[in-house]
C-alpha cells in the first residue's frame, strides 16, 4: 500500500478521499487555493499545501503546481477525484513521467475512452450497444445528410472532444443540419482544440442509466450494477438512485455485463462509469465513459457495500479486486440529493456567502457527504455543490420517506440551496411512480412558472 497520497481536488470529494486514505492507513496530503485556505476539511489532512489563487486555472487545474506539491510532500500517488484534472490524459502522463502513481486509468486507456468517436468504436467492438450514427468523424455536409436520412431525424451533432454538456447541437431537419455542420466543426475546434464532430440519432424521451465498473491491473473487471440519474437540469444531475426503477432486470444485466466487458477490453484500472440513454422500449445506447469516480458513487456504495474510493486506491497500489462478480449483491434502495448552493426560486442563481446555520440530518440509513460546517463561507470560484445527502432503505418507497424525513432535518441558512426543490420532488407523483425522463424536471419547472 502507498505511504502517502496527494489529493488534487477540493471540497466534499477531497474529504471523502482523506477518509478512505485514513481507513487504509495512508497519509493524505491536500492541495488548496487561497479561496479555500480556511476550509475546515484541510485540518483533517496530514498536510495541506497552497498551490495558488482562487481561479481554478491557477491552482486546481495547474498541472505543474500540483506536481511540484507532490514532489515537495514526497507522495507515492495522486488521487484526482472528479472534475478538474481527473479526465486529462496529459495529467495522468505527467504523473507517470514523474514516477508518481496516478489513481485512475493509464493515459492510453483514458484517451481511448475519453474521445467520443474512439469510445464508440471501442464499445461497438466490445459488443456494447451505441447510438446509430456515423462510424467516425463526419467531414462533409453531404455525408451528414446521407447519414441523417439513414437513421432519420432528429439527429445530434457532437464534438468528439466535447464534455460537460458542451459542443452538442440537435437538428430536426435537413436545413438545420446543413447550416450546423460547419459551424459545429469550427466551434469544436475553438473550444476543444479538435474540430472532429460526429452524428448520432437524438432520443427525445430518454432515461439516463449508468453502470459503475471497476477494473484492476490483473485483468479483472466487474460491474457494481446501475444508477438512474434522469432527474437533471441543463444536463446536470440533481437526484441519483439505485437500482433504476421499473426497468427489466434482464435488460439491465445485459448492459452491466457489457460495460464490464468494455473496460476490460481497454485494460482499464480504477473506477469507471459507462453512461447509457434508454428509450421508451427499454433499448439502451451507450453515451460515454467517465474515467473517474463520479459524484453519485455513494448510492452504489450503499446498495453494494463496496467502498469505491478505497477500491480505486487499492487497485492503483496493484492489489487485485477482492470481489468476484458473483460476490456483488444488491441490498435495498439508495438515493442521493445534491445540495447545491443555488436558489431554485430565482432561476438557480448561485448563492455564495457565509453559512451561519448548518444542521445535518442523521439517524438510520442517512449519510451526509459534505465539507461544510457552521461558519463556512461558500467560495464563488467553484461548483455550487456543497453537500450530498444520501439515504438507504429496504425499498424505493421507504427510501423516499427516509429522504423526506432527512431533508426536513437539514437546515442551511442564510444561503439558498436546492433543499426546498428536493422536498417538492419527493412528493411529486411522476417521480414517485419512477421512470421519469431526462427533461422531466425542466418541463416541471416550466409548468410552475
Ligand atoms: P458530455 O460529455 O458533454 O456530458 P454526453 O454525450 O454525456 O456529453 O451527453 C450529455 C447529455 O446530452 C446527455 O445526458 C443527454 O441529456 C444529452 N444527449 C447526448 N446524446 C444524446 C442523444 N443521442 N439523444 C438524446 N440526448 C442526448
Amino acid at each position: 500500500m502507498f505511504k502517502r497520497i496527494l489529493i488534487a481536488n477540493r471540497g466534499e470529494i477531497a474529504l471523502r478521499i482523506i477518509r478512505a486514505c485514513h481507513e487504509l492507513g495512508v497519509e493524505a496530503v491536500c492541495v488548496y487555493s487561497t479561496a479555500d485556505k480556511e476550509a475546515p476539511y484541510l485540518r483533517q489532512a496530514d498536510r495541506a499545501i497552497c498551490i495558488g489563487p482562487g481561479p481554478a486555472k491557477e491552482s486546481y487545474l495547474n498541472i505543474s503546481r500540483i506536481i511540484a506539491a507532490a514532489e515537495i510532500a514526497d507522495v507515492d500517488a495522486i488521487h484526482p477525484g472528479y472534475g478538474f484534472l481527473s479526465e486529462r490524459p496529459d495529467f495522468s502522463q505527467a504523473c507517470r513521467d514523474c514516477k508518481i502513481e496516478f489513481i485512475g486509468p493509464s493515459p492510453e486507456a483514458m484517451g481511448k475512452l475519453g474521445d467520443k468517436v474512439e469510445c464508440k468504436r471501442t464499445a461497438r467492438a466490445a459488443g456494447v450497444p451505441v447510438f446509430p450514427g456515423s462510424d467516425g468523424a463526419v467531414e462533409e455536409e453531404e455525408e451528414a445528410i446521407r447519414i441523417a436520412s439513414e437513421i432519420g431525424f432528429p439527429v445530434i451533432i457532437k464534438a468528439s472532444a466535447g464534455g460537460g454538456g458542451r459542443g452538442m447541437r440537435v437538428c430536426h431537419n435537413e436545413a438545420t443540419l446543413r447550416s450546423s455542420i460547419k459551424q459545429a466543426q469550427q466551434e469544436a475546434s475553438a473550444a476543444f482544440g479538435n474540430g472532429a464532430v460526429f452524428i448520432e440519432k437524438f432520443l427525445e424521451h430518454a432515461r439516463h442509466v449508468e453502470v459503475q465498473c471497476l477494473g484492476d491491473k490483473h485483468g479483472n473487471a466487474i460491474h457494481l450494477w446501475e444508477r438512474d440519474c434522469s432527474m437533471q437540469r441543463r444536463h446536470q444531475k440533481i437526484i441519483e438512485e439505485a437500482p433504476a426503477p421499473n426497468i427489466d432486470r434482464t435488460k439491465l444485466q445485459v448492459i452491466c455485463e457489457g460495460a464490464a466487458r468494455l473496460i476490460k477490453s481497454v485494460n482499464y484500472h480504477g473506477a469507471a462509469t459507462c453512461e447509457f440513454l434508454m428509450d421508451g422500449k427499454q433499448n439502451f445506447y451507450m453515451l460515454e465513459v467517465n474515467t473517474r469516480v463520479q459524484v453519485e458513487h455513494p448510492v452504489t456504495e450503499m446498495i453494494t457495500g463496496v467502498d469505491i474510493v478505497k477500491m480505486s486506491i487499492m487497485i492503483a497500489a496493484g492489489m487485485p479486486i477482492p470481489y468476484k462478480q458473483s460476490d456483488i449483491s444488491v441490498r435495498g434502495h439508495a438515493m442521493e440529493c445534491r445540495i447545491n448552493a443555488e436558489d431554485p426560486d430565482k432561476n438557480f442563481r448561485p448563492s455564495a456567502g457565509q453559512i451561519k446555520t448548518f444542521e445535518a440530518p442523521g439517524g438510520p440509513g442517512v449519510r451526509m457527504d459534505t465539507h461544510v460546517v457552521p461558519g463556512y463561507t461558500v467560495p464563488a470560484n467553484y461548483d455550487s455543490m456543497i453537500a450530498k445527502l444520501i439515504v438507504h432503505a429496504d425499498d424505493r418507497e421507504q427510501c423516499i420517506s427516509r429522504m423526506t424525513r432527512a431533508l426536513g432535518e437539514l437546515h442551511i441558512e442564510p444561503i439558498k440551496t436546492l433543499t426546498p426543490l428536493h422536498q417538492r420532488l419527493m412528493e411529486n407523483a411522476g417521480f414517485r411512480e419512477g421512470g421519469i425522463d431526462i427533461h422531466y424536471l425542466e418541463r416541471l419547472l416550466k409548468s410552475l412558472t
